[in-house]
């Protein structure tokens, strides 16, 4: 296992915001996972699990404890079944099930991160999220014991699982067999959309707020007149009002601070409170 001191999250996180980890752990093999959750656990500190950082915003004060799975990035992928391990590429992974003909990778392209990160926020978007293509998922449980959960019993709903306070360390798939140029197509073609609809280039964590039911967070933000706002290096993006962007060195809390206030307004104007898609560490 290695154990780093003081490590940086900023650059580890697309925001490119935040402060340091006292302890960083990156478990070279499975059962060191469960050995870096009792070591905190006896310690009295609490253990996150960083994936690709795309949904996350980490606070300027940092935390205690952070593991990562960049070590365990294996993925396989045989007709219409397919297995990942936590720490792969979710974009990579994505493209593989595309090669392979499956059915549905379509709906998951243009999601950066991981496969552990996809999976306990069951990413995706109007077309289709990962979810549903889940057979099983191997996880530590919270006591330290590795165990293996069934679809049912991850509760994948929209952007949310059952999956927190668990560290996911692969997961088994099965997906209905498709047309690959189709899908390859229909690929493009929703890369496109999104590529035209968002700021891809820019430092965000994608979508802040989850989107109310029946509703769209993007535009009741627009409608606020939010579009182009800034606080210290923080920004409304002009693109996409949902996509909050550091372009100018943001802290954390310049990032809060424009969240609070967009949440403020909007329950003002539209009398919904808008409830967050990134996760505040
Ligand atoms: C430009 C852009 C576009 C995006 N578009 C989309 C989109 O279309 N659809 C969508 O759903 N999302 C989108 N996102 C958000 C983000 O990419 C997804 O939520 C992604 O799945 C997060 O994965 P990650 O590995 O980066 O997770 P992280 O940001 O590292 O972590 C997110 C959460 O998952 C937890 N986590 C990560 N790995 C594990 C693990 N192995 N075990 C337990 N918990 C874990 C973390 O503790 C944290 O709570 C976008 C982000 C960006 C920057």
């Amino acid at each position: 296992m290695i154990l780093k001191r003081d490590e940086l999250l900023a650059p580890r996180t697309s925001y490119r915001i935040g402060g340091r980890a006292e302890y960083f752990f990156i478990p070279e093999r499975m059962e060191e996972v469960s050995q870096a959750m009792s070591y905190c656990r006896a310690k009295g500190i609490d253990l996150r699990v960083l994936g690709g950082g795309t949904n996350l915003l980490v606070r300027d004060e940092g935390c205690r404890a952070v593991l990562s799975l960049e070590r365990f990035k294996h993925t396989d992928c045989f007709g219409p079944f397919a297995k990942a391990e936590a720490g792969a590429s979710f974009p990579a992974f994505v493209k593989k099930l595309a090669d392979n003909s499956c059915q549905g990778a379509e709906a998951l392209c243009g999601i950066p991160g991981t496969v552990g990160g996809a999976l306990l926020m069951n990413a995706g978007g109007h077309y289709g999220e990962i979810g549903e293509f889940v057979k099983r998922v191997k996880v530590v449980e919270p006591d330290g014991r590795m165990v293996t959960l069934e679809r049912d019993q991850c509760g994948f709903r929209y952007r949310d699982s059952d999956l927190g306070g668990r560290i996911i360390l692969a997961a088994d798939f099965e997906f209905p067999e498709g047309n690959r140029e189709e899908i390859r197509n229909r690929m493009r073609e929703i890369f496109a959309k999104k590529k035209s609809s968002q700021p891809l280039h820019s430092h965000s964590a994608g979508c802040v707020f989850k989107n109310p039911p029946g509703a769209a967070a993007g535009r009741m933000i627009d409608e606020c007149g939010f579009k182009g706002t800034r606080i210290g290096g923080a920004a409304v993006s002009t693109v996409h009002a949902n996509f909050l962007t550091n372009d100018q060195d943001a802290s954390a809390a310049d990032m809060l601070e424009l969240i609070n206030r967009i949440r403020g307004q909007v329950r003002e104007r539209h009398g919904v409170d808008l409830q967050l898609e990134i996760k505040v560490w």
